[in-house]
């Protein structure tokens, strides 16, 4: 027999989303008549944007001819997707990112998980708490955390909580921290970071020599003219910050998967005997080792969305989801509750009333209005009373589902 990965045993029990499958499995099992609505789910629901539908037929027929064919293309993504992402998402915002420091790959989740390969064993690892699992548990399975304790929370981990006192912006850490994930838009908060809170970031990530982490899968979200959508708007972030972004969210490329990471030149890291490495260099080397390049197709319809029709639907799409976190917010507002977010994310993040546990809270609406949420506690247990409710979803079952929940609270 072979060993295992025992960091694999110490992932606290059940992820999050299997277990609220199992409950509405086994609720809609007792009550085959209710029509259960979810409000839970971070997946997109419209479909594809036409002018990205149009550049992957047309990308498939050059497949089918022997003249246009493509086999293997570069690992690091075609020229003609890279410089697209450099011209809209960076130069079109002031943000210096060239081509060739913009990975092209199949997720931001993978590419999250990824990171974790070009960075040692020795460094102090912070996360926010509410946090997207994905940032912990690859850090568990690295090997890069002791055992979880009572609350789940792993040895070796620097927690930094993020409340409504804060804003769901967590402070600076006091002590030194290497790595540190940041999520704006956030998931599950909904919460954004303002520029002086980024630059606030980013000159402690330069102090202290640390790596930020910048998750901006929802920057399309944004709506408010003063954040920024990419941390490379702030000075210095390129010499201490990788940014993951994803065609996910702002295309509606869940199932069809597309992303990039942004790993800038100027950044580097260190040997355990002080030597100075470009860490450009190393992910490079990964990502050409271990990668061997996302779908031609994909890489066309991805940068379909860059073009003015692309980016005139893609919007609409944004729009959707935008107006629908808009009732989600009003409405639950309206019936008493206290939210948060929804207005630069697609996420609502929601008090629950008389101070109800998440897993409480959303047993009852499950059972009383048949509506499905996401316990906060399940994103840590800064998330210990509050739900989050998604906009990704139909303006029907957006309308219905609030009219439910307003009646049932
Ligand atoms: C959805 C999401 C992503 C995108 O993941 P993909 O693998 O690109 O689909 C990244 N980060 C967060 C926080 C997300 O919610």
């Amino acid at each position: 027999m072979p060993y295992i990965n025992e960091n694999y045993l110490k992932l606290s029990a059940g992820y999050l989303f299997p277990e609220i499958a199992r409950r509405v499995r086994e609720f809609a099992a007792k009550n085959p008549e209710a029509k259960v609505i979810r409000m839970g789910i971070g997946d997109v629901t419209e479909p594809l944007a036409p002018a990205c539908i149009e550049a992957m037929h047309k990308a498939v027929d050059e497949m089918g001819r022997r003249e246009t064919f493509r086999g293997y293309g570069p690992e690091q993504g075609y020229d003609f997707l890279r410089e697209a992402i450099a011209k809209n998402d960076y130069a079109a915002r002031g943000a210096g990112v060239s081509a060739d420091e913009i990975f092209v790959s199949d997720g931001s989740k993978c590419d999250c998980a990824n990171i974790l390969d070009i960075l040692g064993h020795r460094n102090v690892i912070a996360v926010t708490d509410p946090v997207y699992p994905v940032y912990v548990d690859t850090n568990v399975m690295a090997g890069l955390t002791g055992p979880a304790d009572a609350r789940g929370e792993y040895g070796g981990l620097v927690y930094l909580r993020a409340t409504a006192e804060n804003g769901f912006v967590p402070e600076l850490p006091t002590a030194q921290v290497d790595v540190i994930y940041l999520c704006s838009p956030n998931n599950p908060t909904g919460a954004t970071m303002t520029r002086p809170q980024l630059e606030k970031w980013v000159a402690y990530a330069r102090k202290h020599n640390s790596l930020i982490l910048f998750d901006a899968a929802y920057e399309a979200y944004i709506t408010d003219q003063s954040i920024p959508h990419s941390i490379y708007e702030i000075d210095g972030a390129a010499e201490c910050a990788i940014e993951f972004r994803s065609f996910s969210k702002t295309a509606g490329f869940t199932g069809t998967r597309c992303a990039y990471t942004v790993v800038p030149k100027a950044l580097r890291g260190k040997t355990v005997t002080g030597e100075t490495v470009d860490l450009h260099r190393l992910w490079t080397r990964r990502h050409t080792t271990k990668f061997n390049g996302v779908s031609y197709i994909v890489q066309r319809g991805a940068e379909a969305t860059y073009t003015d029709a692309g980016k005139q639907q893609t919007k609409a799409l944004i729009e959707h989801y935008l107006a629908n976190a808009a009732i989600i917010r009003q409405s639950l507002t309206i019936a008493g509750l206290k939210v948060f977010g929804g207005t630069n994310a697609p996420y609502c993040w929601v008090q629950t009333p008389r101070g109800a546990k998440s897993w409480d809270f959303f047993d009852h609406l499950l059972g009383n209005a048949h509506v499905v949420c996401t316990p906060g506690a399940g994103f840590g247990s800064a998330g210990e009373g509050y739900v989050r409710f998604s906009a990704f979803n139909s303006r029907a079952n957006v309308i219905e589902a609030m009219k439910r929940v307003a009646e049932k609270l």
